[in-house]
């Protein structure tokens, strides 16, 4: 095995990565930007497109990306219409961060902080107290959450500040740590349909003469895993997210402004050894490694004490340029986690980084068999996956 320190770097290859936008144009960004404009202390302006509305409502899509949404105009015609518009800051994509992941971009949405800081940086990380693995999404096993991830969030800043705030979601979600790290602040709501939501959304912004308000749909995401992005079933979950926009728009009280967003992206990917490749089956790849986390296109690899620099070397053999492979302060220094890393967070994030950059996943058949069966998956960098709408109503 080679010595870490003769590994050739890769400058170039990790320099065709396109890190997300924070600061500028990154979901961490929009909300601090909404509560800057309601006179929210210690909020600034970050997206400077963005006009001042008195009442702001945002509604995530999850999982529908951009360029998901560009490419089918026929089963979304409201928002097709939003996307074409020029005012205000209608019409662009943000950047949803690294990973492009359930978990980390809702901590991005409601901290307004960005991954290497809120410290929710992949679908499963290592926590460093104990040595296992964590999926974040499903809080499992249980962590603390405020000893995980210890800062306020944008909706208790901005309820601190006398702003009406209200989250407006599936009652599962009211009580789980995500919801408690990601979205705390004013009142939880717990609706069952779609629907619902939207009709209690814009009845929650007319509360307040300064309104906060998030509103959440989970469908779009959960057939894509299952059926592809370009199924029947996808397709007729946009078909219905485009009514329940236009639904929550023709409600919107006066001076509103409704953003509607995501959280990540979705690329079909298939099935065959060329695109799938199993790290249950492959000895090269577990070869030094003591943990597999992250996702297929979003891996995070911790390897065994002292092997860190031969796993990345063989990872990079191996995956050649079908994977953006990175030590973790390779991965640090190109800001793909943020410009922000918090020693609470640095031994979440894998010795080795891996982000795919073709249409591949990296499955785990044994660990993983539920997730390495998925149609739709997400994670990476690629624009498919990291580009999110930002799309505007104003009243
Ligand atoms: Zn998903």
């Amino acid at each position: 095995m080679a010595q870490p320190a003769l590994d050739p770097p890769e400058p170039l290859a990790l320099a065709s990565a396109p890190v997300p936008e924070y600061g500028t144009g990154s979901l961490a960004d929009l909300l601090p930007t909404l509560a800057a404009h309601l006179g929210v202390p210690g909020c600034t302006v970050a997206v400077p497109e963005l006009a001042p509305a008195d009442r702001n409502c945002v509604f995530l899509i999850d999982g529908l990306g951009w360029e998901q949404l560009r490419a089918h105009p026929e089963q979304a015609p409201y928002l097709t219409a939003l996307l074409g518009s020029s005012r205000g800051g209608t019409g662009r994509p943000l950047t949803a961060g690294y990973p492009a992941t359930t978990a980390t971009s809702l901590a991005s949405v409601g901290t307004g902080l960005v991954p290497g800081a809120h410290g929710l940086p992949g679908y499963t990380v290592r926590n460093p107290e104990t040595g296992e693995l964590m999926n974040q999404l499903r809080w499992n096993p249980w962590t603390q959450p405020h000893v995980w991830q210890p800062y306020p969030t944008i909706f208790q800043r901005a309820a601190k500040a006398g702003v009406h705030t209200a989250q407006v979601s599936a009652p599962a979600f009211a009580t789980t740590p995500l919801t408690k790290v990601a979205l705390s602040g004013g009142t939880f709501h717990g609706r069952l349909s779609g629907e619902e939501r939207m009709d209690l959304a814009a009845e929650q912004l007319a509360a307040g003469d300064r309104s906060l308000v998030y509103t959440y749909y989970s469908e779009v995401d959960g057939n894509g895993h299952r059926y592809g992005v370009d199924s029947d079933a996808w397709r007729g979950q946009l078909v219905y997210v485009d009514g329940l926009v236009q639904r929550l728009a023709e409600q919107l009280p006066p001076r509103s402004a409704l953003y509607v967003t995501a959280d990540h992206g979705m690329i079909d990917i298939p099935f065959d050894e060329l695109h799938r490749i199993d790290f249950d089956e492959d000895w090269e790849l577990r070869a030094g490694v003591a943990l597999l986390g992250g996702e297929g296109r979003a891996r995070h690899v911790y390897a065994v004490p002292g092997a860190a620099g031969d796993v990345r070397a063989v990872w990079r053999e191996v995956l050649g340029d079908r994977f953006w492979v990175a030590g973790r302060d390779e991965a640090i220094a190109a800001g793909w986690f943020g410009p922000q890393i918090d020693e609470r967070v640095y031994g979440r994030l894998g010795d080795v980084i891996a982000a795919a950059r073709d249409d591949v996943l990296i499955t785990a058949s044994e660990r993983e068999p539920n997730e390495s069966a998925m149609v739709g998956n997400h994670g990476s960098m690629t624009p498919l996956e990291q580009l999110v709408p930002l799309l505007e109503v104003r009243t």
